[in-house]
């Protein structure tokens, strides 16, 4: 028989949504959007998009799926967080807004729009040698950095010297944007953590 696709979920409160759900569901994942409790325990791993991590901060307590996501990362729950979402990640948000909390798990430190105003936007081709020989072009859009990496945090890539993207058990989180440039391996690899995991 068949190994049943895995069960992901995309957090639906704001951000690039889409891209994430096609890339997703070209992979052959079982993609569903999460905003609720209910919708999250449907799933066995979770994409926190790009878009503005304050915003999706406040949404997920506006809709009670705040202590769910944190109950389930500390659970074990696979997880893959871009831009925003490596911010959500974090145990700790440098430059956030005064109330803005991350849900946590990573443990680093996250700068928020740490490239500057100068450069609010730029691509570039990087060498992430977990995912193979061939470069990773990346999009960064105000994109973080991460300033402080934990003990047990692996760091998958550097950009200007800064880290932009790690992983720590199960969370996987990069600064940029691969689901923008149709680069699949980070999303490939989210998914094998999570038949790894595997569900309940
Ligand atoms: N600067 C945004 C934030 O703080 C992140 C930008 C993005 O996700 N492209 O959430």
């Amino acid at each position: 028989m068949a190994r049943p696709a895995p069960r992901v979920g995309v957090l639906a409160l704001q951000g690039d949504v889409r891209e994430h759900v096609a890339l997703l569901e070209a992979l052959g994942a079982d993609v569903s959007l999460v905003r609720t409790p209910a919708q999250l325990e449907a799933v066995d791993g979770l994409v926190l998009p790009g878009g503005e991590s304050s915003v999706i901060d406040k949404l997920s307590r506006l809709f009670e799926v705040r202590e769910p996501i944190v109950a389930r990362i500390a659970d074990g729950m696979p997880a893959f967080g871009t831009c925003a979402g490596l911010i959500l990640l974090a145990d700790r948000i440098l430059d956030g807004l005064p109330t803005q909390l991350p849900f946590g798990g990573l443990d680093v430190d996250v700068r928020r729009n740490a490239f500057g105003s100068q450069v609010d936007s730029f691509e570039a081709e990087l060498a992430v040698p977990a995912l193979g020989e061939e470069p990773v072009r990346a999009t960064f859009i105000r994109a973080p950095a991460v300033e402080r990496v934990g003990d047990g945090v692996e760091v998958l890539a550097h950009v200007d010297g800064r880290v932009i993207a790690v992983e720590q058990g199960n969370l996987l989180g990069t600064a940029f944007h691969p689901e923008v440039n149709g680069e699949l391996r980070f999303h490939r690899r989210f998914l094998a953590t999570v038949e790894r995991v595997g569900g309940a």
